[in-house]
């Protein structure tokens, strides 16, 4: 796209005296403000465009060379020697404070006045696997700022008064002199005596010397709810940093660890473990006690019991964090070849092998385990090694 003349888009003739360029892009400005047009997507290339063409128009030297050169007096010069880079490290905070000195400013200072809520605050924390599981209460020290008890936040002694603030005269925000290629610019920026909010104390506050927060190690209850899941995060409201010009806090994250256990494992709401049984249990079954979270539970162990066989415990698991429902405990049982045998037991097992070799009794498990053997000793060769 052709870059238009900027007398073109300021709308003004060419011999417009400096008044009318500047009442021309006042009335540009205003209508094309990124924060005033903010539904017209070209706004803030209008904008520019105007920024740009009034920069140059309002500087005597500029418009002169650009009387006579046109745009190209400016094209590839950038800053060096007697160019003039219209555009040039001119961001759009620069944009917006060229609106500013022209329109007073306030638009942007003034946002920064309203109450301020409160920083948010995270903690981490570290719980036994069954605290996790069943919820508890800790008692946390939270380092944090809060509002000071003594002038509760107005920054004054109490008893001395509050006053318009000297510095910006109670406008909260004071116009600072800067030097652009547009020549003396007026910033306006929030000031720092009141930060914004237009009044002070004469005499600080004894508690917080004026800074209206005070540092407190602060106790916190916080209610751990069962079922809570490692990595999940606890919110306690209002418990984070005091907020200012009368913000509310801001909240307490408590961020949840969980220590392994020893010997549970846990998946969604229920409770995995192994428990080693006997080659003897596995095979002629019997009843065991199991660890759950709940204290000890009865397992019955059925006759023929493979190695690796899961059993479920209803109910035994871990509440849902929601207060509904609670988890399963799986038991994956573990069947134990015994090692350091005595003479005697060798001596039993090698007869029960014996027997185990042409029992015509055989029942479909130990069907298929045969057919296993087989297909092992097919896969050997025909050499084939037997037990
Ligand atoms: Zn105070
Ligand atoms: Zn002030």
């Amino acid at each position: 796209m052709a870059k238009r003349d900027y007398y073109e888009v300021l709308g003004v003739g060419k011999d417009a005296s400096e008044a009318e360029i500047k009442k021309a892009y006042r009335r540009l400005a205003r209508k094309y403000h990124p924060d005033v047009a903010k539904d017209d997507p070209q706004a803030e290339e209008k904008f520019k465009e105007a920024t740009e063409a009034y920069k140059v128009l309002s500087d005597p030297e500029a418009r002169a060379k650009y009387d006579q050169f046109g745009h190209a007096a400016f094209d590839g010069q950038g800053m060096g020697a007697g160019g003039f880079d219209p555009f040039g490290g001119f961001g759009f905070e620069d944009l917006g404070d060229i609106f500013d000195a022209f329109f007073g400013g306030a638009t942007r200072s003034e946002r920064r006045r309203g109450p301020v809520r409160g920083t948010d605050l995270r903690y981490d924390v570290t719980l036994e696997f069954t605290e996790a599981a069943f919820g508890t209460t800790i008692e946390i020290t939270v380092p944090r700022n809060e509002t000071c008890p003594h002038c509760h936040g107005n920054k004054a002694e109490p008893g001395t008064p509050i006053v318009t603030c000297e510095v910006c005269g109670g406008s909260g925000s004071v116009r600072q002199e800067r030097h652009t290629p547009l020549g003396r610019m007026i910033n306006v920026v929030t000031c720092s005596r009141c930060q914004g909010e237009g009044k002070t104390f004469k005499q600080a506050c004894s508690e917080c010397h004026g800074r209206g927060v005070v540092h407190r190690r602060r106790q916190i209850k916080v209610n751990i709810p069962a079922g809570v899941e490692d990595g999940m995060r606890v919110r306690v409201p209002g418990e984070g940093e005091a907020g200012s010009r009368g913000g509310p806090p801001g909240d307490l994250y408590v961020y949840v660890r969980i220590k392994p256990h020893s010997f549970f494992r846990r998946e969604g709401n229920d409770v995995v473990c192994e428990i080693p049984i006997s080659f003897a249990q596995a095979a002629l079954g019997d009843e065991i006690d199991v660890p759950t979270l709940d204290g000890k539970a009865k397992l019955k162990i059925p006759e023929g019991t493979q190695t690796g066989t899961v059993f479920r415990l209803r109910g035994l698991g871990i509440p849902g964090i929601h207060g509904r429902g609670r988890g399963d405990q799986l038991v994956a049982v573990k069947v134990v070849t015994p090692t350091r045998l005595t003479a005697r037991q060798r001596e039993l097992l090698r007869e029960f092998a014996g027997l185990s070799g042409e029992d015509g009794s055989a029942n479909g498990q130990q069907q298929q385990d045969k057919n296993l053997f087989r297909r092992m000793r097919e896969a050997f060769g025909s050499q084939g090694r037997s037990e």
